[in-house]
């Protein structure tokens, strides 16, 4: 089982570099603009973090991501910064699964 998952990513990966999917199977997540850190490389920290999005619109786009999802990456700011961040994880486990 765990073979035919991995077949399936790597047949979207492949496919993807060849033309455009329906859906994304990777998106990159920016969770807050929020963080503790200083770092001279990057001036994100210099923002106020406002607008971040709700669970319920994490799980709107969960929802139409569905199963073909399979790469979720989590960033920000500082992801941790957010008292929900499990919980935001939890969406995208439940409501895409790839198998
Ligand atoms: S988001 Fe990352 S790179 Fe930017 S200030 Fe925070 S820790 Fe540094």
């Amino acid at each position: 089982m765990i073979f035919l998952k991995y077949l399936d990513f790597l047949k979207k990966i492949i496919l993807a570099n060849f033309k455009q999917l329906k859906r994304p199977y990777k998106i990159f997540l920016v969770v807050t603009k929020s963080c503790g850190s200083r770092c001279s490389n990057c001036l994100i920290w210099q923002e106020k973090p406002s607008k971040e999005l709700s669970i319920s619109e994490f799980e709107l786009i969960a929802v139409n991501l569905g199963p073909s999802l399979s790469w979720l990456n989590i960033s920000g700011g500082e992801p941790t910064d957010r008292d929900d961040l499990l919980e935001i994880i939890n969406v995208f486990i439940q409501k895409c699964p790839t198998y």
